[in-house]
């Protein structure tokens, strides 16, 4: 393969140097381990070292095994349900071949990634464990990740169910103290999906994973948003490897072909490749925007209440077609008649009481955190003639991204899943709460913010908090 001097300096010696046409040509298995010089000026690299996606991977998980020389000693995590679907075959075929493994499962059906679930998943191991194998889906692999960040064990990931997009994400999101906090961690060495394991997921699996992947839809215009207001930097390359993989699940999803042969293969394929596309850019902006903090925020409150809490992909997938709304609303609006303006000290304490009243204990250090970064007005200024001088060109760009599915909604009850805030729970003023504080879930520039610059954003959450969106 060839590649330039300074990808090669500062690429590990493990990586492969690809060239960009590389990456734009090859398929998802092919962009493990690869590291590359990109248009955008940056070097991406891939942690990940390996992909396996076909029918029958768990009979090949232990060839995969001896290829990454991973050892022959593991703990494999997993919950009842992906005990039963493919943990327990798995460690049988894996004893066949002579390892050693420890199995720590999880009674609980409604499991939390917190301080509890760390804690039993660390008593359970042992230390000199060569790998821990989490087998299931997004809970069991934020367990995996921290503990194999903690404890430097390598893992990896056998994935049960097409449901979220974080198996080759490299940080974890974990609920401390009732509080989402997303740490960094590291990423697996490989990721391994049995697609007769897959298709056996429950349909409600199939459609958080589509909720997950529309949710680029949004997460690819608030990236946008970002390079015009605040110069965040953007890569056409990843954004555009992530918005092929989101036309190819938008076509599948058309034709009706949720849970058949090629749709859980595509759609797997999709979210692996977002976890990809965060580790090329160093965070998850290329896959989580906006929408992500509505559903954020309503994890929260669910968690805090002691209520069931959804999918994460049936969360993000009602909150996306909140965020589309808001870009339809956005879209129409006179940006160049509109300054940004200041908070002048009573609409700051406004905006502190609504944040104690919505956030509770932790609002105090929400407060601290986010009023540091509220921009003066020369800032604002400056923000406001980015913006503008940019518009018209900035229009047209994110009405390209969201015409690959203006069906969104209608994608996502054809797939099974709710559409409607208060079929998972969230009643008209939750979600207008949501659009008016989630965007101090975390400090990433979306919709939201530059609504909230623009002095629109009481207003549109008055607006889709009234009428169904
Ligand atoms: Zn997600
Ligand atoms: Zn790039």
């Amino acid at each position: 393969m060839n590649g330039d001097a300074s990808a090669s300096a500062s690429a590990s010696a493990s990586k492969r140097i690809v060239t960009v046409e590389q990456v734009l040509a090859c398929d998802t298995e092919s962009l493990t381990g690869i590291a590359f010089r990109c248009t955008c000026g940056q070097t991406h690299e891939v942690a990940i070292r390996a992909m396996l996606l076909e029918d029958g991977a768990l009979l090949r998980t232990y060839d995969l095994i001896e290829r990454l020389k991973l050892g022959r000693k593991a703990m494999l995590l997993a919950d009842v349900a992906s005990y039963d679907a493919a943990g327990r075959e798995l460690a049988g075929k894996l004893r066949e071949r002579g390892m050693i493994v420890a199995e720590s499962v999880y009674p609980q059906r409604q499991l939390y990634a917190d301080e509890k679930a760390l804690a039993k998943a660390l008593l359970d191991l042992e230390p000199d464990a060569d790998m821990v194998i989490a087998v299931g889906s997004g809970t069991i692999n934020d367990i995996a990740r921290m503990i194999s960040y903690k404890t430097r064990i390598p893992y990896l990931v056998v994935a049960t169910a097409p449901s979220m997009d974080g198996y080759a994400s490299t940080v974890s999101p974990l609920l401390v103290n009732g509080f989402k906090v997303t740490y960094g961690a590291v990423s697996p060495v490989a990721v391994v999906g049995d697609l007769k394991v897959i298709r056996q997921a429950p349909r409600e699996m199939f459609a958080a994973g589509l909720g997950d992947m529309l949710a680029k839809l949004t997460a690819l215009c608030d990236w946008k948003l970002a390079t015009a207001v605040e110069e965040e930097l953007y890569c056409d390359v990843v954004a555009g490897l992530m918005l092929k993989a989101l036309r190819r699940c938008v076509d599948l999803a058309r034709a009706t072909e949720t849970g058949g042969e090629q749709a859980a293969k595509t759609l797997m394929e999709g979210l692996v490749l977002s976890g990809i596309a965060m580790q090329m850019i160093g965070n998850s902006r290329p896959a989580s925007g906006s929408e992500h903090h509505l559903s954020h925020y309503w994890e929260m409150k669910h968690f805090a209440a002691g209520k069931k809490t959804q999918l994460h992909g049936i969360k993000v997938g009602v909150a996306t077609p909140v965020v589309l709304a808001l870009y339809g609303k956005l879209l129409e609006a006179d940006i160049a008649a509109m300054p940004m303006r200041e908070k002048t000290p009573g609409q700051i304490a406004d905006w502190e009481r609504n944040i104690r009243r919505c956030y509770g204990p932790l609002a105090e250090e929400m407060i601290r955190t986010n009023r540091a970064l509220l921009p003066d007005q020369a800032g604002l200024d400056a923000r406001h003639a980015r913006l503008a001088a940019r518009w018209e060109e900035l229009k047209r760009e994110l009405r390209a991204i969201l015409a690959i599915a203006p069906d969104a909604k209608h994608l996502l009850r054809q797939a099974g899943g709710p559409v409607e805030p208060e079929q998972i729970g969230i009643g008209r003023d939750e979600l207008k709460d949501a659009l008016l504080v989630a965007k101090e879930v975390r400090n990433r520039y979306t919709i939201l913010q530059l609504a909230d610059q623009l002095g629109l954003l009481e207003r549109y959450a008055d607006e889709l908090a009234a009428e169904s969106v």
